[in-house]
């Protein structure tokens, strides 16, 4: 990217950064803040595996338990070959203020194998993935910490680690791990939960600003899991018209707007969103400076920075990525009157459905999909209100605004607990 200003774009600093922030406007006592800024536990493992070949590979692998003050403990395992134990801190910080701000009594973990799934074969994927859980032993658990799939992990490897487990623990225990295939404890509406919860947070947002969003044009940035249900539903939940919309080869404009199914079928044909008929091509940058109403990251960290803020059209920021927008852009934002609806708050959907699971595992009664959408449009659209309406109290940006929720919420949780 073209960027001259220097920022500090390690991940894990740029938690930190947030925290300290937020704990400032706050006046956060001085020893909660202590606790809060480096997680509680972190454990590496190294994984001896088979492969194929007859040969043992040897993978290293992380879990971080950043906050277990709400409750056990929950968050994703990456599989990914540039892993790196800063980035799985920094994804397990914004776990907790996630399950905080959605008010779900759970504490924040991630973690992650440094490994390349598309070199492995099935059974090494097998392996990997049950070597992981024996090594993290007693440290993962329905009332310990709970996993759940993540970049390049998937229900069926969560199949494999739940199986596992209680091979290990030798009873039933469906609630140590979520996103499980539906056959052995899923939950109904997983699928589609992070886009639609992000669904939820925008249609408050829009109330606020008064935008029409049947009026509204939109660009998402990605076209994986997120982006993919966020132009589906988008589209049949407001009839907003996405316009532009991209992945790694490049992006697409088509102001008349582009149908998620006809995209689909060619993504599926070419392997890209680029070249879809009548569509003009643009690049990821191009595609962030549109003219639209809503702007929807759903890619990777550090697209918004201080080099392209002020060149943002959009009135909302969905952001249904993890870390899209840099702290120096943030406050370029909420200057220009942009509502940004910070990560772990529009994106909370899929572990907020994460934690429906969990709670029909461990009670034995599962639910039909209008009551998983109505809890999860309850759970949401109370979050949001309450961000934005703090961001109005305070004068801050609604990131600095949800993080005050969130950590007055884990450090009462501290203090009542005695820790400080
Ligand atoms: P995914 O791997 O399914 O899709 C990622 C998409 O981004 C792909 O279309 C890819 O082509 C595109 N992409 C990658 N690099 C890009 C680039 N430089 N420019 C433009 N597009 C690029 O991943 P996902 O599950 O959709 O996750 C996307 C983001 O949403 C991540 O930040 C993830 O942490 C976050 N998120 C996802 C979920 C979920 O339930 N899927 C939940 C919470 C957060």
């Amino acid at each position: 990217m073209a960027n001259n200003i220097k920022e500090d774009l390690d991940p894990f600093d740029i938690a930190v950064k947030q925290l300290e922030k937020a704990a400032k406007v706050i006046n956060l006592d001085k020893q909660a803040l202590d606790i809060l800024r480096e997680p509680m536990h972190i454990l590496t493992v190294r994984l001896p595996v088979r492969m194929d070949s007859g040969e043992t590979k040897t993978f290293t692998g992380f879990r971080v338990h950043y906050n277990n003050a709400r409750g056990p403990v929950k968050g994703g395992i990456r599989f990914h070959p540039q892993e790196t134990i800063s980035t799985v801190k920094a994804l397990a910080a914004w776990m907790t203020w996630k399950t905080a701000i959605v008010d779900i009594p759970l504490g924040g973990a991630k973690g992650g194998i440094i490994c390349d799934p598309k070199k492995l074969s099935v059974g090494e994927l097998e392996r990997l993935s049950r070597a992981y859980v024996r090594a993290l032993g007693e440290y993962i658990g329905p009332e310990v910490d709970i996993p759940a799939p993540d970049v390049y992990t998937t229900p069926q490897i969560m199949a494999w680690m739940m199986d596992e487990y209680e091979n290990i623990a030798r009873k039933s225990a469906p609630g140590v791990i979520t996103g499980k295939p539906l056959e052995i404890g899923g939950s109904l509406g997983r699928g589609d939960a992070t886009a639609r919860g992000g669904m939820f947070v925008l249609r408050e947002a829009a109330k606020r600003k008064n935008i029409d969003l049947s009026k509204a044009r939109v660009a998402i940035q990605g076209f994986g899991n997120a982006g993919q249900f966020a132009i589906k539903l988008v589209k049949e939940l407001f009839n907003s018209k996405v316009v532009a919309i991209s992945d790694t080869k490049g992006g697409i404009l088509l102001e008349s707007g582009i149908d998620y199914e006809k995209l689909l079928a060619h993504k599926n044909k070419t392997g890209s969103v680029v070249g879809f008929p009548g569509s003009k091509q643009i690049t990821n940058e191009d595609l962030l400076e549109l003219d639209v109403d809503v702007l929807i990251p759903a890619a990777i960290e550090n697209q918004l920075t201080e080099a392209n803020a002020d060149k943002v059209r959009a009135k909302i920021i969905l952001e249904l990525a993890n870390g899209p927008t840099t702290p120096g852009a943030d406050e370029i934002f909420h200057k220009k009157g942009v509502i940004l609806l910070p990560d772990f708050l529009a994106n909370s959907g899929g572990v907020t459905v994460s934690y429906f699971e969990w709670t029909q595992n461990v009670s034995g009664y599962y639910w039909d999909i209008d009551e998983v959408y109505n809890r999860l449009d309850k759970k949401l659209t109370k979050a949001t209100k309450e961000v934005l309406d703090a961001s109005e109290k305070l004068k801050v940006d609604t990131r600095t605004a949800a993080y005050t929720i969130s950590i007055k919420r884990v450090a009462d949780a501290m203090k009542a607990r005695g820790w400080y």
